[in-house]
């Protein structure tokens, strides 16, 4: 059998998968026995279609279907096809342990929620994970305890929009009314209602509890979302990492707009100055989109102007692809010729590059407790990790301190 676990979130990733698929083509041809299934976001989207588009495909599943493979694989083995791609408001596979493991044994993954109900205009990821789930705590800290006791020393929790995680006895977020939600989400609620929560403030306090020695990652926070709570908790644990990953996408309020994210360029600003309060040595990082739908150039010289004021450590920097299905697909027109699109990410990449130099021109003299993750790619003779600040750091083995090599 051969499963892709697929990704859909812009064109280029589905366009990779195809180019796979047909790689696999000689291997069922010399075994017509093979079996060959698309899991994941791109089965989603798709579904049966992509049956037909695909003549070697046995089994289509979508993200909450991976329970059912052993059905859908009995059922090739009967001589039918199989397509699972129904999504669940409950499925969190929080049973299901561990979520993902870095091959290195020493950091590791844990999904804290699944879904999204954000609607960004441009963003498949509502139709292909479905409604917003959040996980048991209990379950999220029993998976990092195993972790520990495994000689992991990183996790990293998992969400979408971590900020929203909400999580009260079993309950879903949708049998509460939006106030009580808001307002638990931001800790507002009197202490002894507030109780029954757990937020993604108080997971993180949690996860921080299991031991001294587990450092904690997270990521995606969402700029509408982050709350003050969750600064402070950054703040408060050293075992917690001083990184935020804080997607902007655009730094003009009226693309934001059209992108449906629920923030302004100004309320953005306070978030990341909310950050150097709390955190003054926070790492920050973003993603960004170029050439969305009506993008002048004008706003996309906001993006270049924000990204300068808010002096990225690192960016995940993207040209805008339409998908299907998505608000953006159905009002607004991809207007934004492909070549200027280019050359707009070409300057939010070569800004990133500025900032990124004078970020490491900071770091010079500089001394930083770094978790090993491996020996370096490029010598054998050297170590690699990160920083705090999620900074990858590469140093050589002949100075660690045996000590620190036998812990
Ligand atoms: N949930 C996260 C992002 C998940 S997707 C958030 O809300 O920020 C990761 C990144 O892919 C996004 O932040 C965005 O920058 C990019 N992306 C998503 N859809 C895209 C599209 N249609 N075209 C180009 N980039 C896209």
């Amino acid at each position: 059998m051969i499963f892709i676990n697929t990704c859909a979130i812009r064109d280029n990733a589905e366009q990779r998968v195809r180019t796979r698929l047909h790689d696999f083509k000689k291997a069922k041809r010399a075994k017509p026995s093979l079996i060959v299934g698309v899991l994941g976001c791109m089965a989603e989207r798709l579904k049966s279609k992509l049956l037909e588009e695909e003549k070697l495909v046995d089994i289509v599943a979508g993200p909450d279907s991976y329970r059912d493979l052993i059905n859908l694989i009995e059922t090739v083995e009967g001589g039918n096809k199989a397509v699972n791609v129904l999504l669940s408001r409950e499925e969190t596979y929080a049973d299901i342990s561990p979520v993902r493991l870095s091959s290195n044994g020493v950091t590791a993954f844990i999904s804290i929620m699944r879904g999204c109900d954000n609607m960004c205009s441009f963003c498949v990821v509502p139709f292909t994970r479905g409604r917003e789930r959040s996980r048991d705590p209990e379950s999220i800290l029993e998976e990092a305890k195993q972790l520990f006791e495994n000689g992991y020393r990183e996790v990293t929790l998992l969400g979408q929009n971590v900020d929203s995680y909400l999580w009260w006895g079993g309950g879903q977020k949708k049998e509460l009314d939006p106030d009580t939600v808001h307002k638990a989400l931001h800790h507002q609620l009197p202490a002894e209602e507030q109780q029954r929560f757990t937020t993604f403030a108080d997971l993180m306090e949690m996860v921080a509890g299991v031991h001294p020695d587990l450092q904690i990652r997270f990521s995606t926070s969402n700029p509408r979302d982050m709350t003050d709570a969750v600064l402070h908790v950054i703040a408060k644990y050293d075992n917690i990492c001083k990184y935020v990953h804080l997607p902007v996408q655009s730094g003009n309020s009226n693309v934001l707009e059209r992108m449906n994210r629920g923030y302004t360029r100004e309320d953005y600003i306070q978030r990341i100055e909310s950050i150097r309060r709390i955190i003054p040595e926070c790492g920050i990082s973003t993603d960004i989109i170029s050439g969305f739908c009506g993008e002048t150039e004008e706003e996309h010289r906001d993006t270049l102007s924000l990204m300068e004021w808010a002096g990225y450590d690192f960016s995940y920097m993207y040209k805008y692809s339409e998908r299907p299905g998505t608000a953006a697909e159905k009002k607004f027109t991809d207007d934004v010729p492909e070549k200027v699109k280019s050359r707009r990410l070409q300057e939010i990449v070569d800004t990133q590059r500025n900032l990124s130099a004078i970020r490491t021109k900071r770091s010079i003299g500089k001394t930083f407790r770094v978790l090993a993750e491996g020996v370096s790619k490029k010598s054998d003779e050297m170590l690699s990790g990160r920083n705090s600040q999620n900074t990858v750091v590469v140093f050589p083995k002949a100075n660690l301190n045996p000590a620190i090599m036998s812990m």
